[in-house]
């Protein structure tokens, strides 16, 4: 356990992370390159993600459903961009049962193929649209530098394929579930996010537009946080999927995919974190509030535990996730770093005179700020609490956010800013892809999003000089 401070964020962030989701044991690389183990303490995180995008699909009309890992090559190479966009990173199966396998078989990097070839089969008549599925899963995208939940090989994460009658009604969808990922994001992750559109360079290989939200990590860095894409009759053309329509008349179907991975564990790590390790959002903390009891002699010991076991019960029935931590090995100290280098949001302190005079110490993980409580009420009192702990980080990032995003005023300044100082830089572009290639080559920075409108920005690009076409948001990104 933490017997040695953290890198210091400022000193050396990538030292910072690598060590606070050792130490806090939220995962590990596994054996094969590129792999990742997820341990309770991260996977639970995950869970807690999970479940709030699945209330929110369900809630949206979607069902869920699984298709296989493998996938046959041949289905794999029917559009063009798409297979383009992934060839490098599809992992093959080329052998089984002891043989070379007479068609090799993709391990999944996304699964539209597979799924679009069987839509296929599902869909004949607009009476069949829209079909709105989801699936949980894993996929595998080849990756030679990899950090654990920001970039592995293998990642767990959920993706969304809907079918639909119209371009309009696809557009919607993809619009709609943007929303949903915003949501869960900015609500129950406590990230700040923005909505938006990529440029077409940027775009997800076989979309004809893809959206996204983009989140700035606490080293000025951002974070594209979700994406969904409007993928027109790409995919339906591909693998032939037609429908008659109310005139009886045959068309293609329209497509959206949407997508939210374990990346945002990481995200979650380093938007809020600081140097004595994670700050976790109560709505993802798998520990909302732990209770640590101090005591010295036996007899302490017994009145202590007592209380601590009652309180603990109490807060259990009101649906808050609670740990008493009555571990015998570990001083209070001890126990205060480790629950704070794990993000606990509440720590309850608990000895013989808190006891005495009927109250608590309250240790607040976002803040640092210390308290008495009256044991009396604290139960009831916490769901408040931890909604103001939530509140606080998100309030918290957004002010981040705000002071590390500056207007463009000259090439210069922008390029020079963005290597000092990292952050969001918003200023006009011309829309030209050649252009934009400049300006990455000399900046490292990409453009993150254009306004989900698009916004004329009555003025000259920001390299070339060219009218302005566009409003771009440029950073340096993971
Ligand atoms: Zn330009």
């Amino acid at each position: 356990m933490a017997t040695t401070k953290l890198p210091a964020q400022a000193d050396d962030f990538p030292a910072w992370y690598v060590e606070v989701v050792r130490r806090a044991e939220l995962a590990e690389h596994g054996p094969a390159k590129g792999s990742m183990i997820i341990r309770p303490h991260g996977y639970a995180i995950w869970e807690h993600t999970q479940r709030a995008l699945d209330d929110r699909f369900k809630a949206t009309g979607h069902e869920n459903v699984y298709f296989p890992l493998l996938i046959p090559m041949s289905l794999l190479d029917k559009e063009a961009d798409h297979v383009e966009g992934f060839a490098p990173q599809v992992a093959v199966v080329t052998r089984g049962g002891g043989e070379e396998l007479e068609e090799p078989l993709a391990i999944r990097p996304t699964s539209e193929s597979i799924i679009w070839s069987t839509y296929k089969r599902w869909i004949q008549s607009y009476r069949d649209l829209p079909l709105l599925y989801n699936q949980w899963a894993n996929v595998l995208r080849w990756e030679m530098r990899t950090r654990l939940f920001l970039r592995t090989s293998e990642f767990l994460w959920q993706e969304g394929h809907t079918a639909h009658a119209s371009a309009d009604e696809a557009t919607a969808e993809a619009l709609q579930m943007l929303e949903v990922y915003r949501q869960v994001a900015e609500d129950v992750l406590a990230i700040p996010v923005h909505q938006g559109r990529k440029s077409a360079g940027e775009r997800f290989p076989g979309a004809v537009e893809t959206y996204c939200i983009e989140g700035l990590m606490r080293d000025a860095k951002a974070l594209q946080c979700g994406t969904s894409h409007f993928l027109g009759q790409n995919f339906a053309k591909a693998y032939d999927v037609t429908f008659l329509n109310a005139d009886g008349e045959l068309e293609h179907a329209w497509a959206t995919s949407w997508g939210f991975s374990t990346r945002m564990v990481g995200a979650t790590i380093m938007a809020h974190g600081d140097d004595a390790g994670l700050r976790l959002p109560p709505a993802v903390a798998p520990v909302q509030t732990v209770i640590v009891p101090i005591y010295r002699s036996d007899q302490e010991r017994a009145t202590v535990l007592g209380v601590a076991e009652h309180l603990r019960a109490d807060l259990a029935e009101r649906g808050i996730r609670v740990r008493l931590d009555d571990r015998d090995q570990h001083r209070p100290g001890f126990k205060f770093a480790e629950w704070e280098l794990k993000g606990v949001p509440i720590r309850i302190e608990l000895g013989p005179r808190d006891v005495e005079g009927g109250k608590a110490v309250l240790a607040t993980r976002s803040d640092g700020s210390k308290h008495e409580s009256p044991l009396d009420g604290l139960a009831s009192g916490m769901a408040d609490r931890l909604a103001s702990v939530q509140a606080g980080l998100f309030a918290d990032a957004l002010a981040y956010r705000e002071a590390n995003t500056h207007e463009i005023e000259s090439f210069e300044s922008f390029a020079t800013g963005v290597e000092e100082r990292g952050g969001f830089w918003v200023g006009a572009w011309c829309g030209e892809a050649a252009c934009e290639a400049e300006i990455s080559t000399r900046t490292k920075a990409t453009i993150r999003f254009l306004p989900l409108e698009v916004r004329d920005p009555v003025a000259a690009c920001v390299h070339c000089g060219k009218p302005g076409t566009e409003v771009a948001t440029w950073a340096r990104a993971y």
